[in-house]
């Protein structure tokens, strides 16, 4: 752990294991809740100091973390691929955009403005200033082990808060690394803290009741982050929610099947189908849906599952058996309701593979929304087919969830893309487009998929309350 500046080793540690051969490749020391009240006090009481530096001085500091996670993009990546266990090219990715937060927060930091109002009365004067929130708690998951903290903690630095941070048990390796950077950038004592833990809830307690804390920013499932907000609310902290998905892709007879198959096959198994944006739907307009489901078939036939340290591997490991069981759960509940199985659908052993998690990239087709994957977070390398006839349909069926965070569409139609832009109750929508993220746009998702935005002009208003002064002259 890293509280005040300090590295902290317990007796008691947990173990971190590759989910690609499940070896153990380190351990980490098992904090606990008192650790969560001591952490909180160190971000307390450097509140005041980083609050009042100049927004250049902390613009600096990130400034360096950015650089020094460039200069360690390799080190990370192979850290992230043994432990977390996308392919090397994915995590070498992931680095970069993780870098880009950085980057981003360290030039918004410069540009917290606030604004002068007129009044009606000549003798008073309106002055809208911004000021940091206080001591911010966030809590990440595992999927994007490096860009879900830089992804909170850039701006929360930026906007002049301090932090501390509880990664997934799973990943904590990654968010070490990621603190040794911040340590090395010269962001001061107490200003980040991270606590590791084998059992999240008495950490999430505490950050929860803590009053010093004001802030929580959570990313993960969207059962936790309801549980972490009703635990927040009794003091009425401020709350970020990025929560689960279950994003629709809308393949529109006048788009190229070809092209779009190319496309869901490349977004719906990044990360092996553990991404939050990964498409849950794919909704493909009759006309067109064999042509479209032959070129997936062959795509998804072709993709190679293994240690993503093999850069012929294209498709990882799932984080652990509870993953792979839900996984098949939905395969086999669909095939058993009637949907078709057009490759995939087991649990992969041969070769060694049966030491890891991994699962068999699948396309299901004759998907209905009686099944349990029209509803849940696959989280995993399925893609599920479900056909449509008109355009009035689609829209309702993609809307048919308590999720909102990613959708996607294809179509040549320009009118098309704007009425099912607008018309989608999603906070992201790529058209035509099969990555809408980065540092500089607001990522963040609408109904049960969470509340705020991260990245983007919107990321660092998250962290950043709002005073009016009124003055008589
Ligand atoms: P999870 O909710 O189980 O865990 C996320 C984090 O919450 C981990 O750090 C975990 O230790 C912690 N946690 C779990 N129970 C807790 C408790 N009682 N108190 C405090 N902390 C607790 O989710 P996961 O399985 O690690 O991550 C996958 C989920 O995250 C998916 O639903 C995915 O869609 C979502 N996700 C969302 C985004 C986004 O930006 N919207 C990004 C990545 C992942």
């Amino acid at each position: 752990m890293y509280i005040k500046g300090e590295w902290i080793t317990l007796a008691r540690n947990f173990p971190v294991n590759n989910p690609a051969n499940g070896e153990q490749i380190g351990e980490v020391a098992d904090g606990e809740r008192q650790h969560a009240v001591i952490a909180i006090e160190a971000a307390a009481n450097a509140l005041p100091a980083w609050s009042s530096c100049s927004a250049y001085e902390r613009s600096s500091a990130l400034y360096r973390a950015h650089q020094l996670m460039m200069e360690r993009q390799p080190q990370l990546a192979e850290l992230m691929t043994r432990e977390q266990g996308k392919p090397l090219k994915a995590a070498t990715n992931e680095v970069k955009y993780a870098a880009d937060f950085l980057l981003w927060f360290a030039e918004e930091a410069k540009r917290i403005y606030g604004e002068t109002i007129p009044s009606a009365r000549s003798d008073q004067r309106f002055l809208v200033h911004k000021q940091p929130v206080g001591v911010v708690a966030a809590v990440t998951p595992w999927n994007y082990p490096i860009s879900m903290l830089t992804r909170k903690i850039a701006p929360a630095l930026a906007a002049g808060c301090t932090v501390v941070l509880k990664p997934a048990e799973a990943t904590p390796l990654c968010a070490i690394a990621v603190f040794e950077i911040l340590h090395e950038a010269g962001i001061p004592a107490g200003v980040v803290n991270l606590v590791t833990a084998a059992d999240p809830a008495p950490i999430g307690l505490e950050f929860c009741t803590n009053p010093l804390v004001r802030k929580l920013t959570f990313t993960g499932s969207t059962a936790v982050g309801k549980k972490l907000a009703q635990d927040a609310a009794p003091q009425l902290k401020r709350v970020s929610m990025e929560l689960g998905g279950h994003a629709p892709f809308i393949v529109f007879d006048d788009a190229d099947p070809v092209h779009a198959a190319k496309g869901v096959s490349l977004v719906k198994f990044l990360n092996t189908g553990q991404a939050c944006i990964s498409p849950n739907r794919i909704f493909v307009q009759d006309s067109i849906a064999t042509a479209f489901i032959e070129t997936l078939q062959q795509r998804v036939e072709k993709m190679r599952a293994g240690d993503g340290m093999d850069p012929a591997n294209s498709i990882g490991p799932l984080v652990n058996q509870v993953a792979v069981d839900k996984v098949d759960r939905q395969v086999q509940d669909a095939v058993a309701a009637g949907a078709t199985l057009h490759c995939g659908g087991k649990r992969l052993s041969e070769d060694g593979l049966d030491k890891g998690y991994f699962y068999a990239p699948t396309l299901l087709s004759g998907i209905r929304p009686d099944m349990l994957i029209y509803r849940e977070e696959t989280f995993g390398p399925v893609a599920p087919v479900i056909t449509f006839s008109e355009e009035d349909d689609v829209l309702s069926m993609a809307n048919d969830t308590s999720y909102g965070l990613a959708a996607y569409i294809y179509t040549q139609n320009l009118s098309r893309a704007v009425r099912t832009f607008e018309g989608l109750q999603f906070g992201i929508v790529g058209i035509n487009d099969i990555n809408p993220t980065s540092a500089a746009a607001p990522f963040g998702g609408m109904k049960e998929s969470g509340l705020g935005r991260e990245g983007a002009r919107e990321g660092i208003e998250e962290y950043l309350e709002t005073k009016l002064g009124g003055f008589s002259i």
